[in-house]
């Protein structure tokens, strides 16, 4: 491997935030038995927030984000990675206090690397990134708590987002009539290209008011919206139904009652991908790889980018105007 490579830089010198493509050495990344040459990595919420002076992710600089990786081991401490495997690293304190993807060079612990699964290629890999891993969760935790296709139409919301669309996407291939709801008008066509059975406003979600008890609408929901938006899903899931909440780019709090989940039985589950446990993530990857994949995953990339042009995207992902996926070529 090359002495130095470039990798995407985030430093706060004396209280100058920047963001830099930079030649870095392999001793400025942290520490891991598994050094990977990075193919592809992607672009997340939490890649945008820290990529911001007050995004609250990167506890100490200089720092490498990017939480997505995909690449080729090149050299291996640990006997369960050799030279040449292929692998997917997403997760644990990647890109947030373990210098992560945007880098030429990735060196990571072993316990947290996933071997690619038979079925995906690196860049599939990472144009479902973290975003697809956390609906495919989403998806088996649904399932786990009885959703069924024929128990009526499930919800989808922040549907042109990264967990968004792979909701629309997955639900669809498994049998489920998805109602996607976005706040983009135009994305209609997109939606419905993916899988979405019909399209509705947000407004149609919460329109500004919550009933303890509405309109049984849903059997069950993906949800990376949170906030008020949230209490007004849980109040029109129908009966023994559930929603599984992933994320809050509609906020933080959820001005709920406990009449939904007393009367009618509904299930709040709550969806972390960062501490899942390994025999598990593997699991959800091979899901990913046959039964969730979705059809034709060229149709979620909004933008393929280099290294060089992350400093200037990255804080795009947190003005919510991307339909489906930014992914990095980092090869
Ligand atoms: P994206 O930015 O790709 O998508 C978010 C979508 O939410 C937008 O595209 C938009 O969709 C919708 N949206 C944006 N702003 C608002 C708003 N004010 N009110 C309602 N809807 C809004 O993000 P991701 O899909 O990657 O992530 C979504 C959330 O999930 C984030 O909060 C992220 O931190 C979280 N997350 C959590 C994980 C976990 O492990 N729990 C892992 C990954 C992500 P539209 O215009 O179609 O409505």
């Amino acid at each position: 491997m090359e002495k130095n490579f470039q990798a995407v830089v985030v430093d706060n010198k004396e209280g100058n935030f920047s963001v830099e493509t930079k030649h870095v050495f392999l001793e400025d990344l942290s520490s891991g038995e598994v050094v990977i040459k990075v193919h592809y990595s992607g672009v997340n919420y939490k890649d945008g927030l820290a990529s911001t002076p007050d995004g609250k992710i990167v506890r100490s600089f200089p720092h490498i984000p990017g939480i997505d990786l995909a690449g080729i081991v090149v050299s291996s401490e640990d006997s369960r990675f050799k030279e040449g495997d292929p692998v997917i690293a997403t997760s644990y304190e990647i890109g947030v206090s373990h210098s992560g993807g945007y880098s030429e060079y990735a060196r990571i612990p072993a316990d947290w690397i996933v071997p690619l699964p038979t079925g995906l290629s690196l860049k599939e890999a990472m144009i479902i990134g973290t975003a697809g891993f956390t609906t495919a969760l989403s998806v088996q935790r649904l399932l786990d708590n009885g959703m069924k296709p024929e128990n009526g139409p499930v919800l989808v919301t922040g549907a042109t987002g990264g967990v968004g669309s792979f909701g629309v996407a997955m639900l669809s291939k498994l049998g489920f009539e998805v109602v996607a709801s976005s706040g983009k008008k135009e994305a209609e066509d997109y939606l419905t290209s993916i899988g979405a059975s019909s399209v509705i406003g947000r407004e149609e979600v919460y329109n500004g008011k919550v009933k303890a008890l509405d309109k049984q609408l849903w059997a069950g929901a993906i949800d990376p919206v949170g906030g008020e938006s949230l209490a007004a899903i849980i109040s029109k899931i129908t009966y023994g139904g559930s929603v599984a909440v992933s994320g809050l780019t509609g906020g933080g709090a959820v001005p709920t009652s406990v009449f939904p989940f007393i009367l009618r039985g509904v299930n709040l589950l709550g969806i972390d991908s960062v501490y899942c446990p390994m025999e598990k993530r593997r699991a959800i990857w091979e899901r990913i790889a046959n039964d969730l994949k979705p059809e034709n995953l060229s149709a979620f990339v909004f933008k393929e980018i280099s290294l060089k042009q992350l400093p200037e995207e990255l804080p795009t992902i947190l003005e919510g105007g991307i339909t489906g996926r930014i992914i990095v070529s980092v090869e």
